[in-house]
């Protein structure tokens, strides 16, 4: 956990763009915007993937979406639309092991699924 970048970003011994946070949850702008506005949401708790996720999660998951759907708001992209995405996994692309969601919005998207 020591090694996890996110939790870094957290203590602030590695530097972010705050976005928002709470007592839950922290989110900031991503290094590598794949979007004309790119968002990380990430829970404090350090939990590795969706795969890890227990009932006892279930309300910290959906803040994050409440917080997702909060900043689209207050960034004024909420009508026009965005995207969430976790990747878990390897073969989904995940590369950081601390759980996050990807809050994309800025443009019109390809349908993925
Ligand atoms: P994943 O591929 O795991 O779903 O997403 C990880 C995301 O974290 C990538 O979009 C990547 O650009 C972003 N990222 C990786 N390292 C850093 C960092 O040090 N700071 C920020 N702000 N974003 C990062
Ligand atoms: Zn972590």
């Amino acid at each position: 956990m020591n090694d996890c970048i996110f939790c870094k970003i957290l203590t602030g011994e590695i530097p972010s763009n705050k976005v928002y946070e709470d007592d839950l949850v922290y989110a900031f702008y991503d290094i590598n915007p794949a979007a004309p506005k790119h968002i990380l949401i990430i829970p404090k708790e350090h939990i590795c993937c969706a795969n890890k996720l227990e009932e006892k999660h279930a309300a910290l998951v959906g803040h994050i979406i409440l917080t997702a759907q909060k900043i689209a708001k207050e960034q004024g992209f909420a009508e026009d639309g965005y995207r969430i995405v976790n990747n878990c996994g390897e073969n989904a692309g995940q590369t950081v092991f601390h759980l996050h969601f990807h809050l994309l919005a800025g443009g019109k998207f390809d349908r993925m699924v």
